[in-house]
């Protein structure tokens, strides 16, 4: 029975009169029928116009660590509906939260709050670069820090056209978006991830004129892959000799591995992190969480930092409840969170063995991403981009019509409110869906 999606549908048309592509963000427009109209949100589930409800893995892509409208969230609007929104001037919220940043992140001496992760990394970039005097960044194929002109090259799932030799060459990004002036990035030099004989030779021939290098600690964006034993820590090693600034884009990572982030994890020291997506919990939120000598620039008014809604006081208040929520009982809801995840990825293999459908997981605790391909491993971009990704998005569309809601990319992250129940439903429904596909 397919799924009746009419009013998403029609609601869609009266969008697109009167909002440029009829969905916010570029990425929406791909989910399959259509994009969904919500009615609402409520603990793992989400309630689309239509009445049907779903188990919720997308998660407003990251961001709802906590699910939607969690009590604790919900009182802190409640103290701000209280105390006004946001007012241009200081309070009290941002102190808590910047010392609470610094007690939390190992490499935060000092943080600076923004309002998206795209800002956080401008921000980080621009900090890199008045830091050290040079102005080139490395920046890694499959990797995402936002939709800046400065750093933007492709969507989230790009489908490079480049051979492997150009993409390890010095030659500049190539744009992601009409529109973006060739020159925005000609600084920035893109190699291959988890290849570290491409940094160091990079390093020897160029580190005079490097500011930065700017590494998700998990390629989460394309195939939830890990990092190779000792390659980040050895990019730690070479950019500190070397005097480069190391910037760990944990806009997904943190606050979703751990309440350290990936870094905290990993016992490694960037010395800049940039945060955002479940800092918020759903609210905008992001922050530059760093070294004291580099932050410094900001205090000094060498670089700038602005933003009209800059540590807004709801922003802060939903930021220190999530904060708090992930806090208790020693942030045992991790242990949680990756258990049912646990569960789900044993059930998900389980069931692409029973259908006899090539595909395989790759799991970074409480977020793993599914694929549909031949190999048996994925561990670097080019491998990643073999995967049948019609194929998913056709799995996406069907697990939609079993009442189940997943990233068409493949990506799935789970809250601190899913259930057992939600998890043994996600499997059976996955069977029915995977039976479907494997016709
Ligand atoms: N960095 C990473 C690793 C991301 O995944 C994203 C968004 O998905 C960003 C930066 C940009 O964040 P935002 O969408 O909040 O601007």
């Amino acid at each position: 029975m397919s799924l009746n999606v009419e009013k998403s549908k029609q609601m869609l048309l009266e969008s697109q009169k009167y909002l440029a592509g009829g969905v916010a963000s570029t990425l929406r427009a791909s989910m399959k029928p259509t994009p969904l109209f919500v009615e609402s949100g409520s603990g793992s589930r989400v309630r689309d116009v239509d009445g049907n409800e779903y188990i919720d893995y997308l998660l407003a892509y990251g961001p709802l660590i906590l699910g939607h409208a969690h009590p604790a969230m919900a009182e802190a609007m409640n103290e701000a509906t209280k105390r006004g929104f946001t007012y241009g001037l200081q309070h009290d919220g941002e102190i808590k939260l910047a010392k609470l940043l610094t007690e939390l992140l190992p490499c935060a001496d000092k943080v600076a709050l923004s309002g998206s992760g795209t800002e956080a990394v401008m921000l980080a970039l621009r900090l890199s670069r008045a830091y050290t005097g040079r102005t080139k960044v490395v920046r890694f194929h499959g990797h995402f820090h936002g939709w800046s002109d400065a750093i933007f090259t492709s969507f989230p799932s790009p489908d490079m056209k480049q051979s492997s030799s150009a993409r390890s060459s010095l030659a500049s990004a190539p744009p992601g978006t009409g529109g973006q002036s060739e020159n925005s990035l000609q600084d920035i030099i893109m190699l291959p991830w988890n290849d570290i004989e491409a940094f160091e030779a990079l390093i020897a021939k160029e580190k005079d004129s490097i500011a930065a290098v700017i590494t998700e600690p998990i390629m989460c964006n394309n195939g939830c892959i890990g990092p190779k034993a000792g390659y980040l820590e050895r990019i730690r090693e070479l950019t500190e000799q070397s005097g480069i600034v190391m910037i760990m884009d944990e806009v997904i990572t943190g606050f979703r591995l751990g309440l350290g982030g990936a870094h905290g994890k990993l016992g490694l020291k960037p010395d800049l992190v940039t945060i955002g997506k479940a800092l918020g919990g759903g609210f905008a939120i992001s922050g530059v969480a760093g070294k004291a000598d580099i932050m410094a620039l900001i205090e000094n008014g060498t670089v700038g930092h602005l933003g009209t809604l800059n540590g807004n006081f709801a922003a802060t208040s939903a930021a220190l409840a999530v904060l708090r929520e992930l806090g208790k009982d020693n942030g045992s809801s991790y242990s949680r969170m990756e258990h049912l995840f646990n569960r789900l990825v044993a059930g998900l293999r389980e069931l692409l063995n029973k259908h006899g459908i090539q595909g395989l997981i790759n799991q970074a605790g409480p977020v793993f991403h599914f694929m549909f391909t031949e190999e048996k491993q994925v561990e670097d971009f080019d491998t990643f981009n073999k995967r049948d990704a019609a194929k998913y998005s056709r799995f996406a569309e069907l697990m939609l019509e079993e009442g189940v809601l997943v990233r068409p990319s493949g990506l799935w992250y789970i809250s601190t409110v899913h259930t057992e129940a939600d998890i043994e439903t996600t499997i059976q429904a996955a069977d029915r869906a995977l039976a479907k596909l494997a016709l």
